[in-house]
């Protein structure tokens, strides 16, 4: 008889099991259940179909039923798993109770709502799937003055996408500076000037502490100040879907996600279980620079989880790694890369950082339309890289994933500032600024 493979969950972690295992062995019999109505669609698309940059959400969705239909692979949507009962292989949605001889867990994580009074009222959104896209896509039709809490990445993507509609934009971050997850403070001052530039108003240092209104929001208050404000998306993190998991007895760990092994099964009364995984926001994994456990809300992140558990479950041994988590943010113009810890998070877990500076251009000096390009380079006392910063207009990815591979392999600055980089007049300088700021890193006074 042929093993059967369960899924919960059919975001950027699962599906890919479910596809890359079916590619392999056409015998096993593959269910994936989600409970949303939509699914093989990119969140990381909406905040640039509101911006207009994309034409439609429908350009979002890479797979449709008929797809899986096709591979065999038995997907159930609009459906919550409601138990798992590891001691009998079996989990239950509805009345319907399956066995499973193979079961992953890629349940996502949940936008963390603060406790602020009025969030519960109308006009106050979160954005963590399709679904919720909809709602603000139609909302902000109507609005005037919209407000986001939380200046990371989907904040300022979609403040970004708010004002590209013409709207009065204000983001309220409780920080001393935008993006404080991926940049230092005088980093995202340069992301804020650019911003300012284009009318956002950004209030940093700034904590909301009440949404006013009597059914519909209509003030946010905010260090002692009141707004006016008619819709409102808190973008504020997330934080891993467990509750399934736990239920179940299985461990979770203290960034409340579920703990697995290298190979991503996971780990029920102090010992892991062998045919049971968990991939993607729902997983703690290891961070790269501070060896402890962190959680990566990132796309890029769950499909490779995705694809490792899917090699397991092909007898491959495949590991997952320890994570540098390089990340890309595009605002407006505006591309915002870091890889690695910030010059905070080092502190926090201890590493006093040494951070070398750079700033050049993205081509030759002579040839039209070079755009300004800034580089911070953190190492740690033993001059080994743990974290880089980009900003530019253009090609910051490029040098945020060489350094991620960099990182990855123990680089210290002096390697850095030694290597070999391509050069062509339109699409770079000769001595690229990376290797300009891991010099400054190891000869200060220059
Ligand atoms: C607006 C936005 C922009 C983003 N931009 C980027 C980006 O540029 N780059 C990047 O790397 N990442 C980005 N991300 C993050 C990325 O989308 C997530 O990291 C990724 O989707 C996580 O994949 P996942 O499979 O772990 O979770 P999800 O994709 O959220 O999937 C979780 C699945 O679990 C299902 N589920 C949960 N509980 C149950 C249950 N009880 N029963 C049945 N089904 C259940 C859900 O229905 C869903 O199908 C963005 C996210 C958003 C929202």
């Amino acid at each position: 008889m042929s093993k059967h493979l369960v899924i919960i969950g059919a975001g950027a972690a699962g599906l890919p099991v479910a596809s890359h295992v079916r590619k392999k062995n056409k015998d096993i019999e593959i269910t994936v259940i989600t409970d949303r109505e939509y699914f093989a669609y990119s969140p990381c698309g909406i905040p640039f179909v509101l911006s207009g940059a994309i034409s439609s959400f429908d350009s979002l969705i890479m797979r449709n039923e008929e797809y899986y239909r096709d591979l065999n692979i038995n997907l159930i949507n609009r459906t919550s798993v409601t138990r798992i009962d590891i001691d009998n292989n079996s989990i239950l949605y509805g009345t319907e109770k399956i066995k499973y001889d193979i079961l992953v867990i890629a349940s996502g994580a949940k936008p963390i709502s603060p406790p602020i009074p009025g969030i519960d009222l109308e006009g106050v959104y979160f954005l963590n799937s399709l679904e919720d896209a909809f709602k603000i896509s139609n909302a902000i039709t109507s609005s005037k003055n919209p407000t986001i809490i939380g200046a990371g990445a989907i904040g300022l993507e979609m403040a970004h996408a708010f004002l590209k509609k013409g709207l009065k934009v204000r983001v309220i971050e409780m920080k001393d500076h935008v993006l404080p997850n991926l940049l230092d403070k005088d980093m995202g001052d340069i992301v804020s000037e650019y911003l300012s530039s284009l009318k956002m108003e950004i209030h940093t240092s700034t904590v909301a502490s009440a949404l006013l209104g009597d059914k519909k929001v209509e003030y946010i208050q905010a260090n002692g100040n009141k707004y006016p404000t008619d819709l409102v998306l808190v973008s504020v993190g997330v934080r891993p879907n467990v509750k399934l998991a736990v239920d179940a007895g299985i461990e979770t760990g203290a960034t409340g996600g579920i703990i697995t092994d290298a190979s991503l099964r996971v780990k029920r009364k102090g010992r892991f279980i062998e045919n049971v995984y968990a991939c993607g926001n729902c997983v703690e994994a290891t961070d790269i620079i501070t060896h402890k456990p962190t959680i990566s809300a990132l796309g890029s992140t769950a499909i490779r989880q995705g694809i490792v558990v899917a090699d397991n479950i092909l007898g491959k041994n495949s590991v997952f790694g320890s994570i540098s988590s390089p990340s890309i943010a595009v605002v407006g113009e505006l591309e915002i890369g870091s890889v690695g810890v910030t010059k905070e998070k080092a502190i926090d877990y201890g590493i006093y950082p040494i951070e070398g500076k750079a700033r050049g251009l993205t081509r030759a000096r002579y040839y039209p339309r070079g755009e300004e390009i800034y580089v911070k380079i953190l190492s740690d006392s033993d001059y080994r890289v743990i974290g880089t910063q980009v900003i530019s207009k253009e090609g910051v990815k490029g040098r945020i994933d060489a350094m991620s591979l960099l990182i990855g392999r123990k680089t210290t600055v002096h390697q850095v500032a030694t290597s070999e980089t391509s050069y062509a007049p339109p699409i770079s300088s000769v001595l690229d600024p990376l290797t300009m700021a891991a010099r400054k890193i190891i000869e200060p006074e220059e």
